[in-house]
């Protein structure tokens, strides 16, 4: 989605907040503080991004400034990385956590992805490694290994075949081998036993042991307690939920897929299962829908601010450049290719 980036926009925001009579209350007082400052950094970081050629990719997740200041493009990890490979631009500075950053770079090695998160970990990418996959393929010599996107470039480079959370079931399904491993998320490995039952398709799946220390925290419990409170909303559920919960769910996807589907469907109300990012996007974009209850922050994701953007895009240090070997690359970009194969059959 193109974000609302002109200049003029947050121009006519300042504007507006300046006609706010000065002794209405505290509360706008610091708002109009704060949009003096936001003001001076967004347009701080347009002047950056044209002089540098520049373009600012957003993952839905991280904080509204950046969503709708700066960023030319929001959405999940894949269809960022696809954003990026069709922008002239020759910088990439991607808001969001080092594995995304790490596939943009992947899939486009001649531009400089860099990265502005001072914390861009994420429990998932971080669970296994190169040398772990190494060890559970000689385990597993017959199974295909399937890693999801939330892997390090190393991780990806050791599997046969990547997938997203909107694609993984039909990736699965579409392999021709009965024996899967699936890595590094025990949640979407057992949300995946369960589809494929109900797919009627007989596969033997092992998975890791790895979660999301966002989705993991939703429990069958607040879940129930939740409908009773809420008896109108439809629940919406990531695939890195745990089974009890996204089988109780109305509607189980990607970020993506559960925007589309909130966007698109009659209901008013929902629950949101999922970061707090999804559900102040919606709430932004379609004021019409009602987000109730619970949702939960990624501190990962929260790390990217308006101020490191800036500190990217004027000093960029070695450590803020994404780098990704050559050897590494070509293997892990294989992987990724084998998703678009089984992903469109
Ligand atoms: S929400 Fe979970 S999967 Fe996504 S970046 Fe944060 S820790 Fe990783």
């Amino acid at each position: 989605m193109p974000a609302i980036t002109e200049l003029d926009n947050s121009q006519s925001l300042f504007d507006k907040l300046m006609k706010i009579k000065k002794d209405s209350g505290l509360c706008y007082q610091s708002l109009i503080e704060k949009s003096t400052e936001l003001v001076d950094k967004i347009n701080t970081i347009q002047e950056l991004k044209a002089e540098k050629n520049a373009v600012i990719l957003a993952h839905t997740y991280v904080i509204p400034e950046i969503i709708y200041g700066v960023s030319d493009f929001v959405g999940d990890s894949y269809a960022l990385s696809k954003d990026a490979v069709n922008t002239p631009a020759q910088t990439i500075v991607f808001a969001s956590v080092r594995f995304m950053g790490e596939t943009a770079k992947i899939l486009n090695p001649h531009k400089d992805v860099l990265m502005p998160a001072t914390d861009g970990g994420c429990t998932l990418a971080d669970a296994i490694n190169a040398e772990q996959v190494r060890k559970l393929r000689a385990q597993y010599p017959d199974y295909t290994f399937v890693c999801y996107i939330n892997t390090t470039a190393e991780v990806k480079a050791e599997c046969d075949v990547c997938v997203t959370s909107a694609n993984v079931f039909k990736v699965v399904e579409n392999l021709p081998n009965d024996k899967i491993y699936f890595l590094p998320d025990r949640m979407m490995g057992q949300n995946l036993i369960e589809e494929m039952k109900r797919r009627g398709i007989k596969k033997d799946i092992k998975y890791f042991s790895g979660t999301c220390y966002v989705h993991e925290e939703y429990t069958l419990e607040q879940l129930l307690d939740m409908k009773k409170r809420f008896p109108n909303a439809l629940v919406a559920a990531h695939p890195e939920c745990q089974p009890a919960v996204c089988q109780k769910s109305d509607f189980i996807g990607s970020t993506s897929q559960i925007f589309k589907y909130i966007k698109e469907s009659p209901n008013k109300e929902f629950l949101m299962l999922t970061e707090c990012g999804l559900g102040a996007r919606l709430n932004m974009e379609y004021p019409d829908k009602k987000i109730v209850g619970t949702c939960t922050f990624c501190k990962y994701m929260k790390s990217n601010t308006l101020d490191d953007i800036i500190r990217v895009l004027k000093n960029p240090t070695p450590e803020d450049y994404i780098t990704v070997s050559e050897n590494v690359r070509i293997k892990a970009i294989k992987s990724i290719e084998a998703m678009f194969e089984y992903a469109e059959k």
